[in-house]
């Protein structure tokens, strides 16, 4: 699994955060997303896929 994460379409919502606190993470100044682990754990898969499907910005994409 890899993710990428678009900053641009990030709104700094925090819902992947919420979903996956092992893989994303958000910037103290903005709240714009941090990606902490672009190629997570198998265990972390459904965590993230999670996080990709609550984003409102659908700022995260996963390639398989
Ligand atoms: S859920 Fe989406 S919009 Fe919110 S912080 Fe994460 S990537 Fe950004």
């Amino acid at each position: 699994m890899k993710i990428v994460v678009d900053e641009e379409k990030c709104v700094a919502a925090g819902q992947c955060v919420v979903a996956a606190p092992d893989v994303f993470d958000q910037r103290d100044e903005d709240g714009i997303v941090v990606l902490l682990d672009e190629n997570p754990p198998p265990r972390l898969a459904g965590d993230v896929r999670q996080a990709a499907a609550v984003c409102p910005a659908l700022a995260i994409s996963i390639e398989d």
